[in-house]
């Protein structure tokens, strides 16, 4: 028997939205996309994303965070090379082996997880960015496809330009032909002449990681979820625990399924607004789990109603900017219960 419920919440991915940002990212690169789906895609999830960016020439390979998400990828029919960002530990091996990802070696205990086996990996280096990869090091290895970096503060550009150097000279001592890649979706802007990819997950999904960002990105993903209830408090009236909002006037409350466990972090409680049919609404009281309340006054609001989370020109960037953190972080936080649509 199938049970046929109502959507209380949706988050839309657009297709053809994503299929533009690959392609303005090669565009504007010229050079083919290691397509990062790390942490179910951003949040978005792996599973509508990842097949998507398959049928892309523009897209070269997926990166991931550890082998459990690239054997996902491959269990989605994935059949392009999947880098493994995030280091090996021992008992990786089989997995790495039997679904053939590519993992990327930055310490040496990686390689020795790897032992003699025939497995193909990358190398990282630490220019600066404090967290995985060798800093000085040269390995040599036949097995060594690939050579990366990572950008600590692509806002910086002085510092983006040492790291940079310093990675251009440790790419120098590795063979012609392995691949090199440094930019994600802000490092994108210093246009490597010497990187032959570029490791891009944000701005696939339609986000702008910089201000004046000089690629034309097309929002891909929306965010919605449904009024399950609306009336009227009197003046005076407390919404929501703890009491933090006050109603003044007589205002109309709507109840919007849609809490901090859905991924509307509670800092965005009497700060945030969420939009109804074009128009922001207020945030009143304290986000609960389950459930946001907003002062609908003015509206004609009805139960069943669709309220926008992100979207209608409101980007994860935004509401992230409200909530004092980065569009990461909120999008991570899409609860599954979200319903995803491909449209
Ligand atoms: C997450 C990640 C990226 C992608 O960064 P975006 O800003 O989403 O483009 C690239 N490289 C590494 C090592 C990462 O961890």
């Amino acid at each position: 028997m199938i049970t046929v419920v109502a959507e209380r919440s949706v988050l839309q991915i657009d297709r053809e939205a994503l299929v533009h940002n690959a392609r303005e990212i090669f565009r504007f690169s010229g050079k083919g996309i290691i397509a990062v789906v790390k942490s179910d895609a951003y949040g978005i999830g792996a599973r509508w994303v990842a097949p998507i960016l398959e049928k892309l020439p523009e897209v070269k390979a997926f990166a991931v965070a550890c082998p459990e998400e690239g054997v996902v990828l491959r269990e989605l029919g994935v059949r392009k090379e999947i880098l493994v960002l995030g280091g090996l530990l021992p008992g990786d091996l089989d997995a790495v082996k039997e679904y053939r990802l590519t993992p990327v070696v930055s310490d040496i205990e990686h390689l020795r997880v790897i032992g003699g086996e025939d497995v193909p990996f990358h190398i990282k280096y630490d220019t600066g960015m404090g967290r995985l990869g060798f800093v000085e090091e040269t390995l040599e290895d036949p097995r060594i496809e690939g050579v990366m970096s990572h950008l600590s503060t692509p806002a910086d550009r002085e510092f983006s330009l040492l790291q940079i150097k310093r990675f251009s000279s440790i790419v120098k001592r590795y063979p012609q032909g392995v691949k090199v890649h440094m930019e994600s979706s802000a490092g994108l802007v210093y246009r490597i002449p010497f990187t032959t990819h570029v490791r891009v997950g944000l701005a696939l999904y339609g986000e702008k990681p910089l201000k004046n960002y000089p690629l034309n990105l097309k929002p891909a993903i929306t965010l919605r979820a449904r009024i399950v209830s609306v009336k009227d408090l009197p003046p005076d009236h407390p919404v929501s625990y703890g009491g933090t909002y006050v109603t003044r006037r007589r205002t109309r409350v709507g109840v919007v399924a849609f809490g901090y466990a859905d991924g509307l972090m509670k800092t965005l409680s009497n700060v945030g607004t969420l939009i109804y049919k074009g128009k922001e609404v207020p945030i009143i009281g304290n986000i609960t789990m389950d459930m946001t309340m907003v002062d609908l006054t003015g509206t004609g609001a009805r139960v069943g109603d669709w309220v926008t989370v992100v979207g209608e020109g409101r980007t994860f960037g935004d509401l992230a900017r409200t909530a004092g953190t980065i569009p990461y972080e909120l999008m991570c936080n899409v609860s599954s219960r979200v319903l995803r649509e491909v449209i």
